[in-house]
C-alpha cells in the first residue's frame, strides 16, 4: 500500500485545477526525486504565499509590498488607467508587454442576485482614485458577461459628470478566464481598437 505521506501529497497536488490523479501521482514522485534544498524551498515558498502575498493598497492587485512594482513605476504612463476584475489578468496584460499605464483591480463584479453589490467589490475606491490622480482615460477589460456590462455601467454612470474619457477594448475578446489562450496580437488589437464607451 502507498505510504500515507505519498498519498496526502498526490491529493494535495489534487487540489489544483486541471490536476488529475495521473499529473498528481506525476507530481509527487517527481517532487521524490528533487534534493533536499529544493524540496525545503518548495515547500516553503508554498508555505509563505498566504503571508507574503497581499493586496497593493493603490491599485488592489497582488504584491508582496505595500505599493506593487507598476504603481511604483515612475515611468509608466499616469494619465491612462486599465480597470480589470481579477488580479491574474494585471499579469497577463503585463507579460504581453502591451500597455504601460497604471491599473485598477476591482474585487469582482457587481452581481445583484449573489448580492455583490457595488460597495463590495470597490468601486469607490476606484472612483476615488480616479479623482485624485486625474487619469485622463480609463479602459474597461471586465468579462464580457451581464455582470461585467452592468459594472461598466454603474462606474460610467459616476464617471460622467468627470472629465475623462471612458473606453473597452474592441470586441470578441474573452476576458477572463478564457484570456490566457488569446495571443497578444489580438489582445494587441483590441487595445488599439478600443471604443468610447
Ligand atoms: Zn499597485
Amino acid at each position: 500500500m502507498m505510504p500515507d505521506s505519498l498519498n496526502q501529497l498526490i491529493e494535495s497536488f489534487k487540489m489544483l485545477p486541471g490536476v488529475g490523479e495521473k499529473s498528481a501521482e506525476r507530481y509527487a514522485y517527481a517532487i521524490l526525486d528533487l534534493d533536499d534544498d529544493m524540496i525545503h524551498q518548495f515547500a516553503e515558498s508554498v508555505d509563505n504565499i498566504k503571508n507574503t502575498i497581499k493586496r497593493c493598497s493603490i491599485c488592489n492587485s497582488l504584491t508582496d509590498k505595500n505599493i506593487c512594482s507598476i504603481c511604483s513605476d515612475k515611468t509608466r504612463e499616469s494619465d491612462i488607467l486599465f480597470v480589470v476584475d481579477d488580479p491574474k489578468n494585471v499579469f497577463l496584460f503585463e507579460k504581453l508587454n502591451m500597455f504601460s499605464g497604471k491599473y485598477h483591480v476591482l474585487n469582482g463584479l457587481i452581481n445583484p442576485l449573489e448580492g455583490i453589490n457595488p460597495e463590495d467589490i470597490g468601486i469607490d475606491l476606484l472612483i476615488k482614485r480616479i479623482e485624485k490622480e486625474k487619469f485622463k482615460e480609463v479602459i474597461f477589460a471586465l468579462k464580457p458577461s451581464i455582470e461585467g456590462e452592468t459594472t461598466s455601467l454603474y462606474i460610467k454612470k459616476i464617471l460622467d459628470s468627470m472629465d475623462v474619457k471612458i473606453t473597452r477594448l474592441a470586441s470578441g475578446v474573452p476576458i477572463g478566464a478564457d484570456m490566457e489562450y488569446i495571443d497578444s496580437l489580438t489582445l494587441e488589437r483590441a487595445l488599439s481598437d478600443r471604443k468610447e464607451v
